[in-house]
């Protein structure tokens, strides 16, 4: 697990690579909770969920429900204030989104097209607002980009029409395709997060598990959580 992202907010974010394995594996072995517990230096839990593909975002430790009542909910995003909590998201083509705010509440959200199509984005700015969030920042790490991810259909035209004409792209072989970072940053924008920083990594195209272009069954994990500071 390496150092993705470090947001002024004083979040980390960490993203297992191919050579750690299948991040499912790593988060059942307890590996995960371990190596976060080493770079934080107190003893962090992980939460992670059954991902559906959905809008659904489950609020955790802060009044919400409960560490263990989520680790087997379905969901797509988790939003905590929790110093001693980690959030993961499984991904494989699909943006693993972390959102960081100087009030301590974080996110961490699985946004392929169909989770962005149904509003998971805006539903987890709008949880941490909730929670008390004033200016929310992004990091969107690596996933499928745009001229290695073709896409056709009535959905293409479904997401243009929500999100903008800048949503569609071409793919290196010239036919139409989805450009998924540019859908996730037009959501987020519509739901006033403008400080939106992203990786340029494309895992179906570099040295990552893709679904989309190897069929990979192995997910990678990224995971935000609060550093610094004390409780
Ligand atoms: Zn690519």
């Amino acid at each position: 697990m390496q150092l993705l992202h470090r947001f002024e907010d004083s979040f980390n974010v960490y993203f297992t690579g191919i050579d750690d394995g299948d991040a499912r594996d790593l988060v059942m072995r307890g590996v995960i909770e371990k190596e976060l517990t080493a770079y934080t230096g107190r003893e962090v839990r992980l939460a992670t969920l059954h991902q559906v593909h959905s809008g659904i975002v489950h609020v955790i430790g802060t009044g919400g429900a409960k560490w263990v009542e989520v680790e087997l909910a379905d969901g797509d995003g988790l939003v905590s204030s929790a110093k001693d909590v980690g959030l993961g998201i499984l991904v494989a083509d699909c943006a693993p989104v972390a959102l960081s705010s100087p009030e301590g509440i974080f996110s961490a959200v699985h946004a392929g097209w169909q989770g962005v199509l149904k509003g998971v984005l805006p539903e987890a700015v709008r949880a941490m607002r909730l929670a008390g969030a004033s200016r929310i920042s992004a990091y969107v790490g690596p996933s499928v980009k745009s001229e290695c991810y073709e896409f056709k259909g009535p959905e293409l035209r479904e997401i243009s029409k929500e999100l903008g004409a800048s949503v569609v792209g071409r793919t290196s072989w010239d036919t139409v395709s989805l450009n998924l970072l540019e859908s996730v940053k037009q959501s987020l924008i519509m739901a006033g997060v403008s400080q939106i920083e992203a990786s340029d990594a494309c895992t179906a195209c570099g040295e990552y598990f893709s679904y989309r272009a190897r069929k990979s069954e192995e997910r990678h994990l990224m995971v935000i959580v609060p550093v610094g500071g004390t409780g």
